[in-house]
C-alpha cells in the first residue's frame, strides 16, 4: 500500500487552529512530516542599514512559539522538526529522506519569503514533488473579495466599504482531532536558544505593557483576556489612544505576526462575544483595525517591492532625505532630548512594543522633524518590534513619509501637541525616562525650554543628564 507522506513547512502560521496548509496536508496524506526552519538569513544576519534582520525580542517570541508549536504537535500524536538553516536545502533534504509527495505550506507574498519559496519549489522538481500552497494571512479569502488584487482599492475607506458589508469572514478550521506521524530515522532536533543566534542574557523588561510570551497557546489565552474575562474590548475605542498598560490595546499583534492566532478566529470570537454580550462601537473598531491589516496584506500585494523602495508606492522620494546615522543612532536609542519621542523609543529597545500612538509620532519625526530617510526608519522597526509583519511595517511607514496612498496629504503630527494631548501629565514619559521625574507636567515635555533656575530646581540639565534637543520644541508651541 502506498503510504503517503506530506511534510508541512511552518513558516508565520505557528498554531494548529485554522491552519489551512495543515490541514489540506492532513487530508491528502496518510502521515505529516511537520517541519520549522529558522532561516539563517532571518535570524542570524543584518539588514541594509546594519541593524540585526531579528532582533532578540521578536527571536525570543519565536523561540517560544515554536516550542510552544512543538508541545501542540506532540499531544496530537505528531512532532516538530526543528532545524536552523536554509529552508529550501533543508526541506528539500527531508524531502528526499522521507520520501514524501509535496510540502504543504501557506504562501508568503513579500519579496524575501517568495524567493525562498520558489528557490524551494525548484529543488522540489528536480525530484518530482512541489509546493502546495494555502493560504492563512488575512480575514479574507482573495477569491472572496469584489475585485481583483490588482484593482484593490488604493484608498481604505473605500476598501472598507467594498468589504465588510458584503464579503463574509469564513469560518475558520477546526485543530485537527490527531496527527498520524511517518516513522523517521532521524532526530527531530533539539530547539536552539537565544545564545544560538547571538543573544547573549536576555531577560523581558519589568517595565513592558505586557510580558508577551510567543505561541498559540499564550495568543488564545490573551484573546480569552481581553474579550470574555475582562470585557476590554467593549472600550477599546475610548482607550486605544493610551500609552500604559496591558489592557488600551489588544496587544495581539505579535501573535498575529507570527501566526499564533489567526485573524478569522479573532473575527468569529469577537462575533461570538456581540451576540453574548453586546457590540458596540469598540466591539467593531477592533475589527476595523483588523481590516487595516488585510488592506496592507493586499497593498503589498498589489505593489510588490514598491512598498520597500524609497519612492514607495507613489514611486517619489523626497530630496531633502538623508541617511544621516547620528541622527538615527539619536532616535534608536531615545536620545533625540523630546520626551515624547525618547520614551517610545526605549519602550521599544526594551520591549519589541511600541502603541499604535508612539509609531505614528515616532516615524513622523524622523522623517518631517529629523529628515532622515524613511527606510532606515522602517529597517529598525523590522529588527526591534516583536510584531514586525513585512506588509503592516512597511505600509504603515509609507503612509507616514507621504508616499503610500493616505488621501490626506502632507500628514504631520505636531508632537508637543500630541504628546499633551495623550500623555497629559507625562506619566508615559516619567515611565521611560526617570530622570524626568522630577519635572511637573507642564514642563516634562519640553525639558529643552527649562530656565537655568528650572534646571537647577529639578535636577534636569540639557546636554548634561538629559540629552540637548535636536529639535527646539517651540518648533510645535505656537
Ligand atoms: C510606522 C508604523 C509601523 C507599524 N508596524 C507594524 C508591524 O510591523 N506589525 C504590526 O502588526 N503592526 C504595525 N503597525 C500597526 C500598529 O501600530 C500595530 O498593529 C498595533 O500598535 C499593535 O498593537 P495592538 O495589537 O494592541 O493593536 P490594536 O489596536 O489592538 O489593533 C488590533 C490589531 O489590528 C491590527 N492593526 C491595528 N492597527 C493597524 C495598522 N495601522 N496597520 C496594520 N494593522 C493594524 C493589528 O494586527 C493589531 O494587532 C505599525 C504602525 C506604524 C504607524
Amino acid at each position: 500500500m502506498d503510504h503517503k507522506i506530506a511534510i508541512v513547512w511552518f513558516r508565520q502560521d505557528l498554531r494548529l487552529h485554522d491552519n489551512e496548509a495543515l490541514t489540506a496536508a492532513i487530508k491528502a496524506s496518510d502521515a505529516i512530516l511537520p517541519v520549522y526552519v529558522f532561516d539563517e538569513r532571518v535570524f542570524k544576519s543584518q539588514t541594509q542599514f546594519g541593524f540585526p534582520k531579528t532582533g532578540a525580542h521578536r527571536l525570543a517570541f519565536v523561540l517560544e512559539s515554536v516550542a510552544d508549536l512543538r508541545e501542540q504537535l506532540r499531544k496530537k500524536g505528531a512532532d516538530l522538526i526543528v532545524r536552523v538553516g536554509k529552508p529550501e536545502e533543508v526541506l528539500f533534504d527531508l524531502a528526499r529522506r522521507v520520501g514524501s509527495f509535496a510540502v504543504f505550506c501557506n504562501r508568503e507574498r513579500t519579496s524575501e519569503e517568495v524567493q525562498v519559496q520558489d528557490a524551494l519549489e525548484k529543488n522540489l522538481w528536480s525530484i518530482g514533488q512541489e509546493i502546495k500552497y494555502n493560504r492563512g494571512k488575512m480575514l479574507y479569502y482573495t477569491s472572496d473579495l469584489p475585485f481583483p488584487v490588482s484593482q484593490t482599492p488604493d484608498v481604505f475607506t473605500q476598501f472598507r466599504k467594498e468589504v465588510e458589508k458584503f464579503v463574509r469572514v469564513r469560518e475558520p478550521l477546526p485543530v485537527p482531532d490527531a496527527i498520524a506521524f511517518p516513522f523517521i530515522t532521524f532526530e527531530p532536533g533539539t530547539l536552539p536558544e537565544m545564545s544560538d543566534f547571538g543573544w547573549d542574557k536576555y531577560t523581558k523588561s519589568p517595565k513592558a505593557a505586557l510580558l508577551f510570551e510567543g505561541g498559540e497557546t499564550k495568543g488564545l489565552e490573551r484573546l480569552k483576556h481581553y474579550l470574555w474575562d475582562t470585557d476590554k474590548v467593549k472600550t477599546y475605542k475610548l482607550t486605544r489612544n493610551e500609552l500604559l498598560g496591558a489592557d488600551y490595546s489588544s496587544k495581539f499583534s505579535p501573535w498575529l505576526a507570527q501566526g499564533c492566532l489567526s485573524p478569522k478566529q479573532i473575527y468569529h470570537e469577537l462575533k461570538k462575544y456581540e451576540a453574548a454580550r453586546g457590540g458596540n462601537e469598540s466591539t467593531y473598531w477592533l475589527f476595523f483595525e483588523l481590516l487595516w491589516r488585510d488592506y496592507f496584506r493586499l497593498i503589498g500585494k498589489k505593489y510588490g517591492c514598491r512598498i520597500f523602495q524609497k519612492g514607495g508606492i507613489q514611486g517619489v522620494a523626497n530630496k531633502s532625505w538623508t541617511d544621516d546615522r547620528d541622527k538615527l543612532f539619536a532616535w534608536v536609542l531615545g536620545e533625540t532630548g523630546i520626551p515624547f519621542i525618547d520614551a517610545n523609543m526605549k519602550e521599544l529597545r526594551d520591549t519589541g512594543f511600541m502603541s499604535n500612538r508612539g509609531r505614528q509620532n515616532v516615524a513622523s519625526f524622523l522623517v518631517k522633524d529629523l529628515k532622515v530617510n524613511w527606510q532606515m526608519g522602517a529597517e529598525y522597526f523590522e529588527s526591534a518590534l516583536i510584531d514586525y509583519d513585512p506588509c503592516s511595517n512597511y505600509g504603515n511607514w509609507n503612509y507616514v513619509a507621504g508616499v503610500g496612498n493616505d488621501p490626506r496629504e502632507n500628514r504631520y503630527f505636531n508632537i508637543l501637541s500630541q504628546a499633551k494631548r495623550y500623555d497629559p501629565d507625562g506619566a508615559f514619559v516619567r515611565h521611560w525616562l526617570p530622570e524626568l521625574a522630577a519635572l511637573p507636567s507642564e514642563m516634562v515635555h519640553q525639558p529643552d525650554q527649562l530656565s537655568k533656575s528650572q534646571q537647577e530646581k529639578w535636577q534636569v540639565v540639557p546636554g548634561k543628564n538629559y540629552p540637548k534637543a535636536l529639535v527646539s520644541s517651540r518648533k510645535w508651541a505656537s
